[in-house]
């Protein structure tokens, strides 16, 4: 019952030990690896409750700033991916209103980009055998649900190929919602499928010839219109349709991209009408 209160009040109850904690380790007077004082000096120190001490080393800890070991103490961590990775997994799935969605898209047309130039301007890298060889599996699939599952782990292989672990670690954090978005667009469109093997295509083969620009604007246009189907299929392309004010703003879509984007609109309608008969959402 008390503990039940006390996590109730948790947030803001336990916010100062959490913030003197936080303090020495984010100023780096606590290095990795640091011994964090007992839970018992802890709970002297602030006249705290041990329940309120340890909801403090719990939100430290789920922020991946502690790590606990039974029976010996909790010790400063040192900075890992996953925890940004988890972190923003979390924040695509929860987070499902539809400008966050667009938002994150935007993320992906950045890094994906850049993970396709650095791709093709690595003379030595083998990057381009692994996507063409994801595209050859894409090709044999025959379920919707197998070939959306295909077509991210297209984009995972691409942000791989980058070398650039965060990267890749942002994109594994984002493929859940994406798998999801994907096999809803296919479900939407029958002329998709056609439309992803021909910009994949263009992507493998500006990397492979080494053209790093040309290898960026195809990810980024790919990864665009990924964006405008998103926004006519959930009914914020208003502005978009009209003109350009949907479109990235900054380091956004280029006007390549706006001319695609465009270009594919028919199909999102076709798309939107289509789901708007399924109810779909
Ligand atoms: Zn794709």
């Amino acid at each position: 019952m008390l503990q039940d209160r006390a996590n109730t009040l948790a947030p803001s109850a336990s916010q100062p030990i959490e913030e003197f904690l936080n303090q020495r380790i984010l100023s780096g007077e606590w290095p990795t690896g640091f011994k964090l004082p007992s839970e018992d000096s802890l709970r002297k120190q602030f006249g705290a409750s041990r329940t309120l001490v340890r909801e403090a080393i719990r939100r430290l800890q789920g922020r991946g700033l502690i790590k606990t070991v039974n029976g010996s103490g909790s010790y400063v961590a040192g900075g890992e991916l996953q925890h940004v990775s988890m972190a923003l997994n979390a924040y695509s799935v929860l987070a499902a209103d539809h400008r966050t969605f667009a938002d994150l898209l935007e993320l992906r047309m950045a890094i994906e980009g850049d993970a396709a130039a650095k791709a093709a301007a690595d003379r030595e890298g083998r990057g381009w055998r692994l996507l063409e060889a994801k595209l050859q599996v894409m090709s044999a699939a025959r379920i919707i649900e197998e070939f959306a599952i295909l077509d991210i782990d297209f984009h995972m292989e691409l942000l791989r190929t980058s070398g650039n672990e965060l990267f890749a670690s942002l994109g594994a954090a984002l493929r859940d919602r994406y798998v999801r978005f994907a096999i809803d667009s296919y479900r939407s469109s029958e002329h998709l499928r056609n439309e992803t093997m021909i910009e994949h295509r263009v992507i493998v083969d500006s990397i492979k010839s080494g053209r790093p620009e040309v290898a960026r604007e195809a990810a980024r246009s790919h990864v665009s219109r990924s964006r405008g189907r998103w926004e006519e299929l959930h009914c914020l392309a208003t502005t978009s349709a009209a003109g350009d004010a949907n479109k990235p703003a900054e380091g956004g879509a280029g006007k390549d991209d706006s001319n695609k984007l465009r270009t594919h609109q028919p199909h999102g309608r076709r798309a939107l009408q289509s789901n708007q008969r399924k109810g779909a959402s």
